[in-house]
């Protein structure tokens, strides 16, 4: 009888702990990166495409993603700990769209894939984040690994003079891959980035 009451005490907490068990919550992403900016459209798209990467890189965990007014042939760059976008454009999403769209078309940026331009241009300045915080491992391996080639398929920004320009074409790489658009030289190099960690 003992051995019989046990057992029911048994079945009792079980069923108390399977009421116990905690649902999986449902996590909004963390956040991993510092705002400084007025919150717009497309500056919480480009914030939300950086904080993406950080999740697996996190090299780019803690930066800064600002704005900043800066000559119009530019649309953002990365400095430090910094990711800056202009301000001529983060405000004016149809011409950054635009503007894209023509450069994209001359082959001068990737194809986007499943990104919109503001996620494209943010993969890509995270992409400069990730070389420089290893010491542009990725760099140096691309540079051993191509010279200076200039017969990849690679987008036009790639190059620089007729000749591979390797912070460029990691960084396009790594965007065309992210954004699901990358044709296979572009997933060969964007495996640079998980081969070279310094
Ligand atoms: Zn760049």
């Amino acid at each position: 009888m003992g051995v019989l009451i046990f057992k029911k005490v048994t079945a009792l907490l079980s069923a108390l702990l399977i009421a116990l068990a905690p649902v999986a919550p449902v996590l909004a992403p963390p956040n991993l990166v510092d705002k400084a900016f007025t919150p717009n459209p497309v500056m919480s798209e480009i914030t939300a495409a950086i904080n993406q990467v950080a999740v697996k890189y996190s090299e780019v965990r803690g930066i800064t993603v600002t704005e900043v007014d800066i000559m119009p042939n530019v649309y953002a760059y990365a400095s430090g700990r910094l990711i800056a976008f202009n301000r001529l454009y983060t405000p004016n999403v149809d011409v950054l769209n635009a503007l894209m769209a023509s450069d994209i078309g001359a082959g001068f940026h990737p194809a986007l894939g499943r990104c919109t331009p503001a996620e494209f241009l943010a993969y890509h300045e995270s992409a400069h984040i990730i070389d420089r915080t290893r010491e542009l491992a990725p760099r140096i391996a691309m540079v051993v690994k191509y010279g200076q080639r200039s017969d990849l398929d690679l987008s036009g920004y790639s190059f620089r003079g007729g000749m591979l320009n390797p912070g460029e074409a990691l960084a396009e790489a790594f965007a065309a891959t992210l954004c699901g658009s990358a044709n296979a030289t572009e997933r060969e190099v964007y495996t640079l980035f998980t081969e070279n960690h310094g």
